[in-house]
């Protein structure tokens, strides 16, 4: 399983740096660096929005969570990845074991996946 890591604190599925959303989706189909690649699951945290993950949570990763320490990540999303030049990427889906996603601080709407390696045979 992958265990992720958002800095991306303004986002509603965020908790304390851990996605409880049950999947995301990585856009960039083209992408060869990390700054082209895009988290298109944030969304900002308000209150429409807090209804709308209602129907995306991890409510089992959620609770394995609360009896886990802080420091074990265990609630982490399906990773569904269109970014097919990157190393981690097998057929949409994400092979590595630690993912980072980032947000750029001057532009909230840019959140990407710093863990992004350009594959040597793309
Ligand atoms: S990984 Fe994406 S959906 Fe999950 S908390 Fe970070 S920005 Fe939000
Ligand atoms: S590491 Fe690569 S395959 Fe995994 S989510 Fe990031 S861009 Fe996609």
């Amino acid at each position: 399983m992958t265990i992720l890591n958002c800095a991306a604190m303004s986002c509603v599925h965020n908790e304390a740096g851990m996605c409880q959303a049950g999947y995301i989706l990585i856009e960039g189909k083209d992408s060869t660096i990390t700054t082209e690649t895009k988290c298109s699951s944030y969304k900002p945290n308000k209150f429409i929005n807090q209804v709308k993950a209602l129907v995306n949570t991890n409510y089992v990763g959620e609770v394995k969570q609360l009896f886990s320490s802080m420091d074990k990540v265990k609630m982490n999303p399906q990773i569904n990845c269109q970014a097919s030049k990157c190393f981690f990427n097998s057929s949409g889906k994400c092979e590595s074991r630690n993912v980072a996603i980032s947000i750029d601080k001057s532009n909230q709407s840019k959140v990407m996946c710093e863990t992004f390696v350009k594959s040597n045979n793309t």
